[in-house]
């Protein structure tokens, strides 16, 4: 069996919905399971909804009933789902009057809502599978083996999943009906719902592909594939056919928005190959992620994540002492602060971390260590390559830096093998991708 996931934009309208069944019926022999995001925006439109509803007690949700409701009649759906949705409509209005009375929006309530994305679409989709003939069938992921943490809006699944999910789909594969699952939610123990982060769908896939043993995992987008850089920086950023999982997960998590940086962590475990493919140019070849890749290249892509925070924290007195950096990671845990870079030298330690926390009472917690600096408005840029050939890398990329005026402000090689990350000022930030990426992908330098 194969799973196919359709991102947002793949089913974003009945035209796209139509589109997605000719590519599954194209692949019906491989045994697909599919995996569905919500249509197009409405994610977006949910979390208005309720910020709306919170705020101003207004309680709309005009454009997310429309969108659906004119994809049910543009693709002549039946009463059944018409029915079914109009109800879920209605609930979905039920909860936004009690976040408006109570005034309240916790995160488990916001993934109830959020829940709701997903499984209108995956009913439109199953639906308008069956009338063109596929045995097709709308499950809920929980119904479908998805059980996980507590942690809502950004929950883990259980080790129980695992084998829970094999049990429920492949008895429904083998009588040759075609799943069509919701990706990015799941129920924890205690039965409520709970979502796996924003663009979650990607990792719902790779599990379902993990768990099953498929044969490969293939993720729909509206892009061609892994770029070598973002093409609005880059305008000839061209297609990467092949890459690894390790070199997929750090591109993922440091910019490029093509994957759910944890989305490839079931994958790599099991060896399954994730391809991702593009719905609006479905023979494009697209990206093939797999274990490991003859590099025949220096650099993969280059990347940048904006809107970070440096943190600089100095102390002649404490450095080179036992503990000294496990006071200063206990401070950032303990206010539940995600840290990204680290560089440390014998007096400092410099790190990183995404400009929206808010770092006063972690800055009061250090100051009694040690003198803290914070820098905002910085951008990380990470080239993803061949570390073995980081002395090459480096003299090219800062050779660039040096000739646009850009000084590097931390650089962290770190434990990984594809990784190499510097600090520049977020305003810098896109003209060294794009002068970087020229230096290796443009013209015949490599
Ligand atoms: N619909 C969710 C989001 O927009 C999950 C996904 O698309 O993967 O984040
Ligand atoms: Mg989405």
């Amino acid at each position: 069996m194969i799973v196919m996931k359709f991102g947002g934009s793949s089913v974003a309208n009945a035209d796209r919905v139509r589109h997605v069944a000719e590519i599954v019926l194209g692949q019906l022999a491989r045994k697909p399971v599919l995996v569905v995001s919500a249509m197009g925006n409405t994610t977006d439109h949910l979390i208005e909804s309720a910020e709306a509803a919170l705020k101003t007690r207004s309680v709309s949700i005009t454009k997310i009933e429309e969108l659906h409701n004119k994809t049910i009649q543009e693709l002549k759906l039946n009463a059944v789902v018409h029915e079914e949705i109009r109800s879920m409509f209605e609930e979905l209005r039920s909860l936004l009057i009690g976040i408006s009375m109570i005034r309240e929006l916790t995160n488990k309530t916001r993934d109830y809502l959020l829940s709701f994305g997903e499984r209108l679409s995956a009913r439109i989709m199953a639906t308008y599978l069956c009338s063109i003939g596929c045995k097709a069938k709308a499950l809920d992921a929980w119904d479908a083996g998805f059980c996980s943490d507590s942690n809502f809006s950004s929950a883990w699944l259980l080790k129980k999943s695992w084998s829970l999910i094999p049990e429920r789909l492949l008895p429904l594969i083998n009588e040759g009906i075609l799943p069509v699952l919701t990706g990015f939610i799941a129920k924890d123990e205690k039965g409520s719902i709970t979502t796996l982060g924003r663009g979650g769908s990607d990792l719902s896939a790779t599990v379902i592909a993990a768990a099953c043993r498929a044969e490969e995992a293939q993720v729909w987008k509206d892009v061609d594939g892994i770029l070598t850089a973002d093409p609005r920086l880059a305008p000839d950023a061209k297609l990467v056919d092949e890459v690894s999982y390790e070199e997929a997960a750090e591109l993922a998590y440091f910019g490029a928005q093509v994957l759910h940086p944890r989305a490839m962590q079931p994958c790599a475990k099991m060896g399954i190959p994730v391809r991702v493919k593009n719905s609006y140019n479905p023979e494009a070849q697209g990206t093939l992620i797999v274990a490991s890749v003859e590099k025949t290249r220096p650099v993969v892509a280059v990347t940048s994540r904006k809107n970070v925070t440096l943190v600089d924290i100095v102390s002649t007195r404490m450095v080179g002492q036992p503990g000294f950096l496990k006071k200063v990671f206990s401070a950032f845990a303990e206010y539940g602060i995600s840290v990204d870079m680290v560089a440390t030298s014998e007096v400092s330690v410099s790190l990183t971390v995404d400009a929206e926390y808010d770092l006063t009472e972690v800055e009061v917690a250090l100051s009694a260590l040690s003198t803290v600096e914070i820098k905002t408005g910085k951008a990380i840029v990470t080239i993803v390559g061949d570390v073995k050939r980081s002395s090459e890398i480096l003299s090219r990329v800062f050779g660039v830096c040096a000739a646009i005026g850009v000084q590097a402000q931390m650089l962290s090689q770190g434990a990984s093998k594809v990784n190499i990350s510097f600090i520049v000022n977020d305003s810098e930030s896109s003209d060294v991708v794009k002068a970087v990426h020229h230096n290796f992908f443009g013209g015949n330098v490599c």
